[in-house]
């Protein structure tokens, strides 16, 4: 993959871990994420995203889109329902084994995924929060259940989807036959999935209704390894594009106790952020296990034959298996600072230095005051123009310093201010977030100079 390096990638390695509390906050302030029926309640590991959370998230799932569809020719891509046929869920597993151990703390209360107990409170059944003893583990499962129909009596079972990439290997027959394409080739998806995870918490971090992005890559069982690694290599790199701080970035190997039966290896694209190392997104050997499975489970015959030798096999997978929530987190968290005072800014600001093709918000067009009508008409008529090739705002309420870090605050890359020179050279000064450096461009090559930085390469 040829992606462009940040070109504002920050030198950031001595920067401290910022608080989730902090972001949190950010995000209701200024309308990126709330809590779901807030007014209720609330409930818990459901949130809803507001007008800058959904261009974020737009702009994360069209940069995944764009980079893993439309980059590759041999990817395609579909968009399957969130109800399956029930049966899936029987030949994927998940009805039988999708199942989260959980232990109680007797003393504090507290509760615990037993696979994310640390080695030693395990051996010692002791509580990591309080050191008190631990209750046997119960088995939960995370399947969310529905119905489809509506006569009492012939209603059928069945559940929103725990994982979205099962609908790939429902559709891949139809896309096979549908599209021409052979093997070595790969079907991504975004989508919905639903786990009543019993843990939730870390804010986006675990929810309980969530967003998923896949693909999954068909292959000859021969070619297994190369194209393993060579997903694995790629889908780091593209986090790597987007985040500023590359050194909290690595690869965790599963251990031979984690793999699945058929998985020769499994890897973890991990982040660094106050909740420790975690995982982003997973690169999973899946083999022939789903095709030969839903072969089983519906009796169709999911082989494929190769048009020149005539080989007939199960195509082996290659799965990179990511979340578009825990993308958006780790953004934040990688974009959040503080700035002290200093000589470009006298109070100091709060910034979220996302990358410019991300950034929901692209250019603020901003008249240095209100009260002048021709700024006001003109700082309009460039919004106008600016707003029919990307998200742009207008703003022209309190001070230009407040005003800019307004924008800095919810990482908008670029103001255009609109000032008494403008008047007589038709110049607007153009103020970059990061570095704070202002430059004069004539307004006609303003859309040029602006789309050139905000747009993917
Ligand atoms: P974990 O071990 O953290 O429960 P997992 O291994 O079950 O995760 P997968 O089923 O492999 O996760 O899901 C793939 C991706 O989906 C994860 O890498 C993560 O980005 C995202 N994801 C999984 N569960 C959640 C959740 N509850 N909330 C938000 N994102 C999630």
């Amino acid at each position: 993959m040829t992606q462009t390096e940040d070109k504002t990638s920050l030198s950031t390695e001595d920067t401290p871990l910022v608080p989730i509390e902090k972001v949190v906050a950010l995000c209701k302030r200024r309308g990126y994420v709330y809590p779901n029926s807030e007014i209720y309640g609330g409930v818990s590991g459901i949130y809803d995203f507001g007008p800058l959370g959904v261009e974020l998230r737009n702009n994360i799932r069209r940069f995944w889109w764009w980079s893993m569809v439309q980059l590759n020719d041999n990817v395609l891509g579909i968009e399957g329902s969130i109800i399956t046929h029930p049966r899936v869920w029987e030949a994927s597993g998940h009805v039988e084994n999708f199942v989260d151990r959980l232990v109680d703390c007797k003393k504090c209360k507290r509760r615990h995924r037993v696979d994310h107990l640390p080695a030693e409170n395990l051996e010692q059944n002791k509580c990591p929060n309080c050191g008190g003893e631990l209750t046997e583990p119960r088995v939960f499962n995370l399947m969310m259940e529905t119905y489809i129909g509506v006569v009492e009596g012939e209603r059928m079972k069945t559940y929103l989807r725990g994982e979205a990439c099962q609908n790939i290997y429902l559709d891949y027959d139809n896309v096979l036959k549908s599209s021409r394409i052979q093997i070595p080739f790969g079907i991504c998806q975004i989508g919905k999935a639903f786990r009543n995870e019993v843990t939730p918490g870390n804010f986006l971090f675990r929810q309980r209704e969530f967003e998923q992005w896949d693909l999954q890559f068909f292959v000859h069982p021969s070619e297994m390894q190369k194209w393993f690694d060579y997903w694995k290599v790629y889908r780091f790199e593209w986090y790597r594009s987007i985040i500023n701080h590359k050194d909290r970035l690595r690869f965790r190997a599963h251990g031979p106790d984690e793999l699945a039966h058929y998985a020769k290896q499994a890897y973890d694209i991990e982040y660094k952020s106050i909740i420790g190392w975690q995982e982003w997104e997973g690169i999973h050997w899946r083999q022939d296990w789903d095709l030969s499975r839903h072969s089983q489970y519906s009796g169709q015959d999911l082989s494929y034959t190769d048009q020149e030798t005539k080989e007939r096999y199960i195509p082996w997978i290659v799965e990179t298996s990511g979340g578009v929530d825990r993308t958006f987190l780790n953004l934040l968290l990688d974009a959040y600072e503080e700035e002290p005072p200093s000589g470009k800014d006298k109070e100091g600001r709060t910034v979220l230095h996302l990358h410019p093709w991300l950034a929901p918000i692209k250019v603020a067009v901003l008249p240095l005051q209100k009260n002048k009508e021709e700024l006001v008409t003109t700082a309009k008529g460039i919004h106008n123009r600016l707003k029919r090739l990307m998200v742009a705002q207008y703003d022209d309420v309190a001070n230009i310093g407040r005003r800019y870090r307004r924008q800095d605050e919810i990482g908008t890359p670029f103001c255009v201010t609109v000032d008494f020179q403008t008047l007589e050279d038709q110049t607007v000064t153009v103020r970059e977030r990061d570095g704070m450096t202002q430059i004069r461009r004539a307004i006609d090559e303003l859309p040029g100079y602006l789309v050139e930085k905000v747009t993917w390469k």
